[in-house]
């Protein structure tokens, strides 16, 4: 049994997918290949916004969204510090400082109660364990929101808190893409929307990409500017600091078959999702995941808590014991990551993350997940 499987979906889009890739190579157009721009398209119209500009990762997607929003040195911009080191990692990366707001429990996205009550606090000079980080209000520029585990972060309260501060709203939907909340689809509930197409995503390609979502016309022309090593009118004029931040046209031509089926996809997985959940929503200390009402997740992972880590490690055990695979994501919130030291903060600091990497563990879960083998995986838990 496979954690994520990707072979059984290329062997269902073999046909288009090869030759996809064999017109590229026919056509030679490596690089911002026609490919790419249909691409673009298509994805905008996925998400229901004006622009997509694609780039080479979801990292590069955060770093541009960022530079995009003229984010650097001196600056500071909230997250939460349970996700995937990169959403942080690209605060940093520009210059800009990451300041840490806690989770909720129930969704594992950070809470815009939290959010307001910090920059309440940090607006009124408070002593706050925030103070290495900011003291003055005025060095907040931006939010990232994270969709964790394929779950929109509450977007409409986060915007709105975000407005009060004059805040960027960035979601960051590696993980969310093809979520949505009431019909608007992630990567479009923020001010600007950020995805990955790194192979075990949701929408994935083989090997490296990603995309950025924005309705503002003056925004996706820097994006585009920045995607080439801040391009000016011309090729050789450089009128600010860019990347090498561009979709390969293989990958962009791997991703339209795929893009085809994905709402398919996301159907099969929200079925996935519900038959574990239905198996394992009565077991004995573990919590299974809650979708607010008019969420749709896209269910990037099904996630679970177990009571406490030792219960934890009795599952996992149990589980790889008989050949299921089970990850952690993730088991180091990011204020306790090494890298992040210098931000001041401590254990303790963001109690529900913390508590959160103790408790949670992952299962298998793709599109292509049998009943035989979710009944089975779910038996193997009641066991324990
Ligand atoms: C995967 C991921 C990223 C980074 O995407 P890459 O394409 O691997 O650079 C950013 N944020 C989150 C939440 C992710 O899961």
């Amino acid at each position: 049994m496979q954690f994520i499987d990707l072979k059984t979906q290329y062997s269902l889009l073999k046909d288009k997918i090869d030759s996809n890739i064999h017109k590229v190579l026919d056509h030679g157009q490596y690089v911002m290949g026609a490919e790419v721009g249909e691409l673009e398209s298509k994805l905008a119209d996925y998400v229901g916004v004006k622009h997509c500009v694609s780039c080479a990762s979801g990292t590069d997607a955060l770093v541009m969204a960022l530079l995009a929003h003229n984010i650097g040195e001196g600056d500071v911009v909230v997250t939460t510090p349970f996700t995937f080191i990169a959403t942080a990692e690209a605060i940093k990366f520009v210059g800009a400082k990451p300041l840490f707001v806690d989770i909720d429990l129930d969704t594992f996205n950070i809470s815009p109660e939290k959010l307001a009550e910090a920059l309440q606090a940090i607006s009124n000079k408070e002593q706050t364990i925030h103070s290495a980080v900011c003291e003055d209000i005025n060095q907040i520029k931006a939010v990232i929101s994270v969709d964790l585990f394929g779950l929109p972060a509450n977007a409409s309260e986060i915007n709105k808190v975000a407005s009060e501060y004059n805040l960027t709203v960035i979601e960051d939907a590696a993980q969310g893409f093809g979520g949505s909340i009431n019909d608007k689809k992630a990567g479009g509930l923020g001010d600007i929307g950020c995805t990955s197409f790194f192979p075990a995503k949701p929408l994935g390609c083989y090997g490296d990409g990603g995309a950025i979502f924005t309705d503002s016309d003056e925004i996706a022309e820097l994006l585009k500017s920045i995607r080439v090593h801040g391009q000016g009118e011309d090729k050789y004029q450089n009128v600010r600091l860019g990347l090498t931040g561009r979709l390969d046209t293989i990958q962009a031509a791997v991703l339209l078959p795929k893009l085809e089926v994905f709402d398919t996809e996301i159907a099969q997985r929200q079925n996935v999702a519900e038959l574990y959940t239905a198996n394992l929503s009565n077991v004995d200390g573990l919590t299974t995941p809650s979708i607010p009402e008019g969420y749709t997740s896209a269910w990037a992972q099904y996630t679970l808590l177990a009571k406490d880590d030792a219960h934890r490690t009795q599952i996992m055990e149990h589980l790889k014991a008989n050949g299921v695979p089970v990850a952690v994501y993730y088991p180091i919130p990011l204020h306790k990551q090494k890298v992040f030291e210098s931000l001041g903060y401590s254990a303790g600091s963001f109690e529900v993350s913390e508590q959160a990497a103790d408790r949670v563990f992952s299962l298998p879960m793709h599109p292509y997940l049998k009943v035989e083998e979710i009944e089975m995986i779910c038996k193997l838990i009641e066991e324990v």
